[in-house]
């Protein structure tokens, strides 16, 4: 094992290989706030990538309905658990020291490589605490949707079930993808070396000349992304739509400038953000406060990886779900949580702008702009704090440049109307 240092955990921590880092990290971030569950997104990458014999029961994309709901079936319950198992009663975080690096403070418990020290599978000793699924388990992307079994409610209080801060009686959706993580469990777990972190943009591959089908990606993803084909006996994984993320679509991207996934510009709900992160060659962010993902993530904190603590530095955030007790969210997305939920309900003038750019175009956005505009209103908002506060809202005009730094969105806050002539021919 090697000590390699994961920012989301504040801490060093143990990996199968030495610290190597890409130029560029794909990244995104969704706002579960807005998903309508449409699983467009789902329908898009399937029918680009999984609609092949043996892929039946392949969802790179899914949506799937927490608390109860998962594919597989209770991915997440399962590895926290196990992890509770290795290391009983210590999974805990410490907040108090926050700081650049470690806005989270520090994680005091075992990630999946750690708790793997002490653990043997069948075949020898592991590099990542996992399971494999059952068949069963990944036959629904989406079991008991919208089923709202997520409870806190005590006898005789129906009538509170849908007043904020926290639902009594609840459910949200969680859209994921593979992470393509910085630490990938997939990748630390193949003892062919058939999985590799791509160089240029951080995206993580199968080789699939190099794969026998041993499926210890499958068991070692910690969010079940790395999955196996029957018919071909070998395992796939999500691609990051790499051949739009090189731009080599001529007709989108005559300049050749990077496109988001095919998932992220098929999103109905404009719940998904897609980036490239710059990354220095010790593997920390590069200053770029300018980049829309660097400023929900780093310089905000809005928008909060999931299930940090399993280790594997995950390149997916979320906007968490404002309705959601507190304590469930925190297991999911660490201590960040509260903060991020503060700033979203009140969201101040530049969050406010980059919360536009969502699904504004099917380009990746490097740079952001904002261009002032006049006072339009003025809201009264009261915070999950129970806190009041006055929310101003002005009229910016929020700008985004791809690649090549050519400006390709300009957006106004408040959506413009156009109100149509007396004598249109659909008039009566
Ligand atoms: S999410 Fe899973 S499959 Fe994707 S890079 Fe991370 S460990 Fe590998
Ligand atoms: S397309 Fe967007 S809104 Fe629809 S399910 Fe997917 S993430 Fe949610």
């Amino acid at each position: 094992m090697s000590e390699v240092y994961n920012w989301q955990l504040g801490r060093k921590m143990d990996y199968p290989h030495e610290e190597a880092h890409p130029e560029w990290q794909f990244a995104f971030v969704f706002n579960i706030n807005r998903c309508i569950a449409c699983q467009t997104c789902t329908m898009a990458c399937k029918s680009t990538w999984t609609f092949s014999k043996g892929q039946e029961h392949m969802w790179w994309n899914n949506v799937e309905s927490k608390p109860y709901g998962g594919y597989p079936q209770n991915w997440d319950s399962k590895l926290l658990n196990m992890l509770e198992k290795e290391n009983p009663g210590k999974q805990v975080w410490d907040a108090r020291n926050q700081g650049k690096e470690k806005p989270f403070g520090e994680f005091k418990g075992k990630t999946i490589f750690e708790a793997a020290n002490s653990s043997q599978s069948i075949d020898g000793p592991r590099r990542a605490l996992g399971y494999l699924p059952t068949d069963d388990e990944w036959t629904a992307p989406n079991i008991h949707e919208e089923t709202a079994t997520g409870e806190t409610m005590k006898r005789g209080e129906w009538s509170h079930s849908a007043e904020l801060p926290e639902h009594r009686v609840w459910f949200f959706y969680l859209q994921r993808i593979c992470n393509h993580c910085t630490y990938p469990g997939c990748l630390a777990a193949c003892p062919r070396n058939a999985i590799y972190k791509r160089p240029e943009d951080g995206v993580v591959l199968i080789d699939q000349e190099r794969c026998r089908g041993y499926r210890k990606c499958v068991e070692a993803c910690p969010y079940k992304k790395a999955m196996y084909r029957p018919t071909t006996r070998i395992s796939e994984k999500c691609i990051a739509c790499f051949p739009r993320l090189e731009g080599k679509d001529a007709l989108l991207t005559p300049d050749g400038a990077p496109l988001e996934t095919r998932c992220m510009t098929a999103c109905v709900g404009k719940i998904r953000l897609q980036g490239l992160i710059k990354k220095n060659p010790d593997g920390k962010w590069a200053d770029v406060p300018d980049n829309p993902l660097h400023f929900l993530i780093r310089d905000r904190q809005v928008a909060l990886p999931l299930y940090p603590q399993f280790g594997t530095e995950p390149n997916g955030y979320y906007i968490p779900p404002r309705w959601v007790p507190r304590p469930y969210l925190v297991q999911m997305f660490g201590p960040g949580v509260e903060k991020a939920i503060e700033q979203y309900s009140c969201p101040d003038r530049e969050l406010l702008a980059v919360l536009q750019l969502f699904r504004a175009s099917q380009q990746v956005i490097f740079q952001y702009k904002i261009e002032k505009g006049p006072k339009v209103a003025e809201v009264e908002v009261t915070l999950p704090s129970g806190k009041k506060k006055t929310q101003e809202i002005f009229n910016d005009t929020v700008l985004g440049f791809n690649k090549i730094g050519k400006e390709f969105i300009r957006i106004t806050i408040e959506e413009p109307t156009f109100e149509r002539p007396k004598q249109h021919v659909n008039s009566i």
